[in-house]
């Protein structure tokens, strides 16, 4: 794992944002795999930005989001679909039909099945994600993976825990009805992802930070699946990284990555 401490969460936001422009300008036609949450918003407002400027384009741009309530109509205004249209789609030149996220206003289990199933191959048609973004919950969730969640899992059906029902009721509406279920990349769909770049902010998050980094590999603790993939960056806010034990190492290995990529071997004493 990479893991990049960085000052405050707007920095946060300028290092995805980065790597996400880094990752179109080898494949403009890239399969982004996205996430909603409040930490993904300053990175989405920055890739807006930088669309303004015309500095990125999402022309050929495919997504598929991480998850879905069910319950809820996509039209809700708390439902998934919208918060993607609200914050990224609709202020960017990406094409909307080729942007999915878990289809979940379904009458039946059995449908729900289905269209899970037709999430998986519709990412497999597409190639599979080349970068997925993630952020953690306060219970080191990834997606609405929750603790006890199979490590090996595909998309299908969920239940929230109580801390992840608790942590977004912030988001509905005093007597309005809240999901507790949702339709969910499962943790084997995100490790398919060839890079994922996982971001958290604040320090509500630094004690699942620490498991997910520092932890043993658990299914308690989700997003410690991520220790299993090659290719993943960790970008976290010095709040969020305040509880790590290697927070020195982590900033000293950044430090010698960067020297090696600028200067080759030269910076080293050559005896
Ligand atoms: P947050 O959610 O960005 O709103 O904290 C993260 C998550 O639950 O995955």
């Amino acid at each position: 794992m990479r893991i990049v401490i960085l000052p405050n969460a707007s920095n946060v936001a300028q290092f995805a944002a980065d790597a996400l422009a880094a990752q179109l300008s080898i494949k403009a036609e890239s399969v982004l795999g996205l996430a909603t949450g409040s930490t993904p918003v300053a990175l989405y407002n920055e890739l807006i930005a930088r669309y303004q400027r015309a500095e990125l384009s999402f022309k050929e741009v495919m997504s598929f989001n991480l998850d879905e309530y069910i319950g809820i109509k996509t039209s809700h205004n708390q439902s998934y679909r919208s918060f993607m249209n609200q914050h990224l789609f609709e202020h960017i030149n990406i094409d909307i039909n080729n942007t999915y996220v878990p289809e979940a206003y379904l009458p039946s289990k059995a449908a729900l099945l289905d269209s899970a199933l037709a999430y998986e191959a519709k990412i497999a048609a597409a190639g599979g994600i080349d970068l997925q973004i993630l952020g953690i919950g306060i219970n080191g969730h990834i997606g609405f993976n929750e603790p006890s969640s199979s490590l090996v899992s595909r998309t299908r059906v969920k239940t929230l825990s109580q801390s992840t029902v608790a942590a977004n009721k912030r988001f509905f509406k005093e007597g309005e009805f809240q999901p507790y279920l949702a339709l969910t990349m499962g943790i084997g769909t995100i490790l398919d992802s060839r890079q994922i770049l996982l971001l958290a902010t604040g320090e509500n998050k630094a004690n699942a930070v620490k498991a997910m980094i520092e932890g043993p590999l658990s299914a308690m603790v989700p997003a410690s699946a991520l220790q299993q993939h090659g290719n993943t960056c960790i970008i976290i806010d010095e709040a969020a990284a305040s509880q790590l034990t290697l927070k020195e190492y982590y900033q000293w290995s950044e430090r010698q990555q960067s020297l090696l990529a600028k200067t080759g071997l030269g910076h080293m004493h050559e005896d």
